[in-house]
């Protein structure tokens, strides 16, 4: 050992402090190289200060709940109550990895291997008095924080409302905000594992290749599992509205993956590819924000009967009243989704609910013409490419919207009406180079007539033959 440090006598010596074997508590030896407990200690508390560093850095980065709403504002139209409830909840989500992330950098300090500790300390040695300092007061502020022992547990999130009200896009424009991993799951598909269909664990396996492959951001990512009503079990009051598949023994499956688990994760596709050399990969489940949606028809029924249960005898019973079904869901507690055919256990582990209404005609305009990424924009946008102009009237926007409502589809069914509308004058287009300019009017939406072309003229024609040679070329 005298060939570690020579410092003109044969006894090993810390590379970093000088100090003999003699003069500290333990010198640990490697290969050309010693390191004294104390040096250990303060290099673990510099990587500690530069961990707490990086999640200071992380916190900041945190939009707050009113950011996170004025973001969905730009893209999700009305649904104001779930905005702001998801804004919360996906915040203190966050904010709770965060702080884990605090305590863990705090904690692993203690486990953290001697490579690291050495590393750290080769660069920063010079500060490691004042590493010290610092540890020496956090300690102490430690101590006093009656909170520290506290954990504070996952929120996810049950969404309810019918079809096409802005669920699955509520979800995915969270995930766009925060910028993190996000997939979509159908309850219907997945089974218990054992059976024929997707496990659970396919979810896992899906969100990490929607992160590339890296483990440490899928598992912060957000997972939306649509229909989970149609997971509810069979002997519930909604019996008849459920398959015919033992959607209990899939909630038992998912339960855990909710609550937070290590999960054992199979590895395939391209989007794996960083681990190309193992079979599964291990994933920890605690800090992925599940985000449940559904229709739940029927479930409106069950919180007017409770309800109305407990009025009677008091004043009208709640049939007379007049309550949209989404005010009625607003007041669902756990025991309707009990009946409803949701576990307990289920039910327990998504505790934040948020009711999203009936989309109205004048909310089915907006989302025509408003958001970002409007749909009336997104068509315009294909038209200018081949150099024509294209215009909606105010009646035509507010004929689409009509039919939506009619056809009961929310704003899902917006973009086949447009499609149907232009279906023809999409077809005829690109082989005709006087166009300038269509106008869709409500008799184009309603089938009566063909949308209007507007001719160009002859230079403007010359102009758009060229552009489009050009767009070809
Ligand atoms: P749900 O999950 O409630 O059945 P989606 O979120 O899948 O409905 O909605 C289908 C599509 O309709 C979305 O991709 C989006 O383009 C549009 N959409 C639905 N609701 C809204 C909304 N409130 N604001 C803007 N667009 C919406």
């Amino acid at each position: 050992m005298g060939d570690v440090v020579d410092y003109n006598d044969s006894v090993p010596r810390c590379g970093f402090c000088g100090k003999s074997e003699r003069q500290v508590r333990k010198l640990v030896t490697g290969q050309g190289a010693a390191i004294c407990d104390e040096c250990i200690a303060q290099c673990v508390e510099l990587i500690n200060d530069d961990n707490d560093q990086d999640v200071k850095i992380n916190a900041l980065n945190l939009p707050k709940p009113s950011e996170i709403y004025a973001y969905l504002d730009q893209y999700v139209v009305g649904q104001p109550q779930a905005k702001r409830t998801l804004s919360v909840a996906v915040y203190n989500h966050y904010k709770r990895v965060n702080m884990e992330m605090g305590e863990g950098a705090h904690g692993s300090g203690a486990g953290m291997g001697m490579a690291a500790a050495a590393s750290g300390a080769s660069r920063k040695s010079g500060a490691a008095g004042a590493a010290k300092a610092s540890a020496d007061r956090r300690s102490g502020k430690q101590g006093a924080d009656s909170l520290a022992d506290v954990q504070v547990a996952k929120s996810n999130i049950l969404l309810l409302g019918p079809t096409g009200v802005g669920k699955t896009y509520l979800a995915q424009t969270l995930a766009r905000v925060m910028n993190v991993p996000f997939v979509i799951v159908d309850a219907t598909t997945l089974t218990e594992a054992g059976y024929i269909g997707d496990d659970v664990e396919s979810v896992l396996q899906r969100l990490l290749q929607a992160a590339d492959g890296d483990v440490d951001r899928a598992q912060h990512g957000i997972v939306y599992i649509d229909e989970i009503d149609k997971i509810a079990r069979k002997s519930g009051e909604n019996a008849s509205l459920t398959r015919d598949v033992s959607g209990e023994g899939v909630q038992q499956a998912l339960l855990k993956i909710l609550e937070g688990t290590i999960a054992s994760v199979p590895l395939e596709g391209e989007g794996t590819r960083k681990h190309r050399d193992q079979n599964t990969v291990k994933m920890d489940t605690r800090d992925i924000l599940f985000i449940c949606g559904g229709a739940f028809v029927g479930l409106d029924a069950i919180v007017r009967k409770r309800l109305g249960a407990r009025e009677s005898g008091f004043t009208a019973t709640f049939d007379e009243r007049d309550e949209s079904r989404a005010d009625l869901l607003r007041q669902v507690d756990a025991d309707d989704l009990g009946d409803f055919g949701l576990l307990p256990e289920f039910i327990g582990r998504l505790p934040v609910v948020s009711v999203l209404d009936e989309l109205t005609e004048q909310n089915l305009r907006d989302i025509l013409v408003r958001p970002a990424n409007a749909l009336i924009k997104q068509y315009r946008k294909l038209f200018a490419v081949d150099g024509v102009r294209l215009t909606f009237t105010d009646q035509a926007v507010a004929a689409i919207a009509a039919k939506a409502i009619r056809e009961g589809t929310g704003a899902r069914g917006l973009r086949s009406i447009i499609e149907k509308t232009l279906e023809e004058t999409m077809f005829q287009l690109p082989e005709m180079n006087d166009v300038e300019q269509v106008i869709v009017d409500e008799t184009a939406v309603s089938g009566e007539d063909v949308p209007k072309m507007v001719a160009a003229d002859d230079g403007k024609r010359e102009r758009l033959r060229l552009g489009k040679i050009r767009a070809l070329g």
